[in-house]
């Protein structure tokens, strides 16, 4: 006789939970349809759950300083007018799996925090560094991917300026009961499919020069992205909430 549902209902509790080991009342996980990759030709698709930010065709959900955002549109990807300043969503999320896709400007000009600088700010607050570093020193906290002011990265993973780069980014946002901080801030980014932060834990929000302690904020806030001056392009930018298990 097939069993109606697999598993078992004479197992011990797992510790800490409801539910027993292999229990065969426990949710299935939802199903998700997996991303395809991208290539430096074309980006690709997004997992079948995700909230897409940006998908090349439109900066309608995108804001700016004046209202609309400025940036340049174009062959599926925006890039960075300099002066009309930072973009960010419409939508705002706290927690969450986010995507995006970047390229330094493929002729190279300055250096340091000169060459390629924009950045991902999560919650409008919190920058991860967006820096052409490919054979370009800075000092370390500022460098690709580093969570600015405060860590670098565990490595340099960049590709060549002009190449598409990815960041995949876990994020938990701060936590606030009424004005005390109960959660700091903890991120996970991969860059290129590199690990370059694992649960780093912020002191606050990211700024120049300076250390900012953390001030109560609500859960979530808006993506934004930073006019640094320089032609910086994005592509193929997503998330996905991050939720606890099926109950
Ligand atoms: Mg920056």
């Amino acid at each position: 006789m097939p069993q109606d549902k697999p598993g078992y209902d004479d197992t011990p509790i797992i510790p800490g939970q409801t539910w027993k080991v292999h229990d065969k009342q426990r949710p299935q996980p939802r199903i998700v349809t997996p991303p395809t990759p991208s290539t430096q030709d074309a980006p690709g698709s997004a997992p079948s759950d995700a909230i897409i930010l940006f998908n090349g065709s439109t900066l309608a959900n995108w804001c700016g300083r004046d209202g609309a955002a400025k940036w340049k549109l174009e062959n599926g990807y925006m890039e960075v007018v300099p002066g009309t300043g930072d973009i960010w969503t419409a939508e705002e999320f706290g927690d969450c799996q986010l995507h995006v896709e970047w390229a330094a400007p493929a002729v190279i000009k300055g250096e340091s925090q000169g060459r390629g600088n924009s950045g991902v700010f999560i919650m409008g607050r919190y920058e991860i560094q967006v820096l052409d570093c490919y054979n370009n020193p800075t000092y370390a906290d500022g460098t690709t991917g580093a969570i600015y002011g405060q860590w670098p990265p565990l490595v340099n993973a960049c590709r060549k300026p002009g190449e598409w780069q990815t960041y995949d980014i876990i994020w938990l946002g701060p936590r606030f009961d009424g004005a005390k901080l109960i959660r700091p801030a903890h991120v996970t980014v991969f860059q290129n499919d590199v690990v370059i932060h694992h649960n780093k834990m912020l002191i606050g929000p990211t700024t120049h020069r300076a250390v900012e302690p953390y001030s109560p904020h609500p859960h979530t806030g808006p993506l934004k992205l930073q006019d640094h001056g320089d032609l910086v392009r994005f592509r193929n930018i997503w998330y996905r909430p991050l939720r606890d298990y099926d109950e």
